[in-house]
C-alpha cells in the first residue's frame, strides 16, 4: 500500500477542471473499474449523476443511505431511478430503527450535539458498511451550492472510507444543472417543486422561502449552527487527510507511467 494525500491531487485537479462531468464519470470507471460507485441521496444533483451514468452507459453501483426516516417521496425517487435507469442501487441502513434509538437515547436531533450523534449513527455509520468495497465514490457536490462547498475540489480524499471522492459536478453552475435536468427530463424528487431546496431526513428538513439560502431548511430548529451531516468529508474540517491504496492504483489515478528497468 502507498499513501495519497490531497496535495498529491492538486495538479490532476487543475487539469480536470476542463473536463465535462461525463468525461469525469468515464475516467472514474476506467481508473477504478468495479471498485467505484455513485453515492447519491437522490436529490436533484444526485439524480443528475445517476442519469449521466444511464445516458453514457457507464455502469456502476449507486450507494444510497436510508436513515429510516426519509420522506416517502425520496424512496419512490430512488426506486424509479433504479428501475427506469437500470441502475443497481445498494441501500445501506442503520442497524437500529429510529424508534429504538429514541427509546435508548431520547430525541437526539433536538440539540446540536445530538444531531451530530444522530447523523453519525444514521448516515455516516451505515455508509461505513461499504468500507473496503470501493476505491472511489462519485458524488454530486457542487461549488454553486455555496457555503463549505464553494471550494469543493473535483477529487477529494475520504480518509474515513479510505477512498477518493470524485465530485463530477463540482464546477457545474446552477443554470447548467437546471438546463441538464430540463433537457433530459431527469427523474427528480417531487419535494423539490414543493419548496424543498435540499432534502434529507423528514425530522430535520423543511421547505425554504424563495429568498432564503438553499440549506436554510436543514436543521432549521437548531439555527445556523447545523448545516451538514458529516457524511461528506469536504463539508467538515478534518485536517490533513490521507488514504492508503495500492501503488499501481495511485499511479493510474495520477496518470503516471511505470517504467521497468531490467
Ligand atoms: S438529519 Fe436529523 S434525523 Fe436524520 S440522521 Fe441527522 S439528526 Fe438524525
Amino acid at each position: 500500500m502507498a499513501r495519497l494525500v490531497q496535495a498529491d491531487l492538486d495538479n490532476l485537479n487543475s487539469a480536470m477542471e476542463s473536463r465535462s462531468p461525463q468525461e469525469l464519470l468515464t475516467w472514474a470507471k476506467e481508473t477504478f473499474g468495479a471498485r467505484v460507485a455513485i453515492l447519491s441521496a437522490m436529490q436533484r444533483a444526485g439524480a443528475t449523476v445517476c442519469h449521466m451514468a444511464y445516458a453514457t452507459g457507464v455502469t456502476m453501483d449507486v450507494v444510497f443511505v436510508d436513515t429510516g426516516v426519509l420522506f416517502q417521496e425520496t424512496l419512490i425517487t430512488r426506486d424509479r431511478i433504479a428501475t427506469e435507469y437500470g441502475l443497481n442501487v445498494v441501500t445501506l441502513s442503520p442497524d437500529e430503527t429510529m424508534e429504538d434509538q429514541t427509546k435508548r437515547l431520547g430525541v437526539l436531533y433536538l440539540s446540536a450535539e445530538g444531531q451530530q450523534q444522530c447523523c453519525e449513527m444514521r448516515k455516516s455509520a451505515p455508509l461505513m458498511k461499504a468500507f473496503g468495497r470501493y476505491d472511489a465514490l462519485v458524488a454530486s457536490l457542487r461549488r454553486g451550492d455555496g457555503g463549505r462547498r464553494s471550494k469543493v475540489p473535483i477529487l477529494a480524499i475520504d480518509q474515513k472510507m479510505n477512498c477518493l471522492r470524485v465530485n463530477i459536478l463540482a464546477n457545474v453552475s446552477n443554470e447548467q444543472l437546471e438546463q441538464y435536468l430540463a433537457e433530459h427530463n431527469v427523474i427528480v424528487n417531487p419535494l423539490h417543486s414543493q419548496g424543498y431546496a435540499t432534502i434529507g431526513c423528514n425530522r430535520c428538513t423543511t421547505p425554504v422561502l424563495p429568498d432564503e439560502p438553499k440549506r436554510a431548511g436543514r436543521w432549521r430548529h437548531l439555527g445556523p449552527w447545523a448545516a451538514y451531516c458529516g457524511i461528506n468529508p469536504t463539508d467538515v474540517d478534518r485536517g490533513d487527510e490521507a488514504v492508503d491504496l495500492p501503488q499501481e492504483l495511485i499511479d493510474r489515478i495520477l496518470g503516471r507511467k511505470t517504467d521497468f528497468v531490467i
